[in-house]
């Protein structure tokens, strides 16, 4: 298996877990793009938004970022899915990006 965050999710490659459930997880962006960022992931591989069947999981996605940013009382913030290599994805299991705080640079 090659995809990196299925290796994260079975704890085969380490990363700073801020929360964990049956349907995904969440985890610190190694190179953050905000002084908050964070990856939140589905624990089924899927490919990315384009892939048929993802407007549930992005619901299940979208639902934990904003119960996130109620328990961290983070006022205000950015979600991101990038769609595809020319939409700047780099891994190929879907993500959701949660950003807040200071941004370093624009999305
Ligand atoms: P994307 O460009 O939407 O595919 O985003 C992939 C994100 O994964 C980037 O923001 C990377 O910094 C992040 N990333 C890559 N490898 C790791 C890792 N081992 N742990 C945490 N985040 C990672
Ligand atoms: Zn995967």
């Amino acid at each position: 298996m090659k995809c990196l965050f299925c290796k994260i999710i079975q704890k085969k490659e380490p990363a700073q877990i801020i929360e964990e459930k049956k349907e995904f997880i969440i985890f610190k962006d190694i190179n953050p793009s905000a002084s908050i960022h964070y990856l939140i992931v589905p624990k089924k591989h899927i490919k990315s938004i384009k892939s048929a069947g993802s407007e549930k999981v992005a619901q299940t996605l979208i639902r934990a970022a904003k119960k996130l940013a109620k328990r961290e009382k983070i006022e205000g913030y950015k979600l991101i899915f990038n769609v595809g290599k020319k939409g700047g994805q780099i891994i190929e299991h879907l993500h959701l990006h949660f950003l807040a705080g200071k941004f370093y640079t624009r999305f």
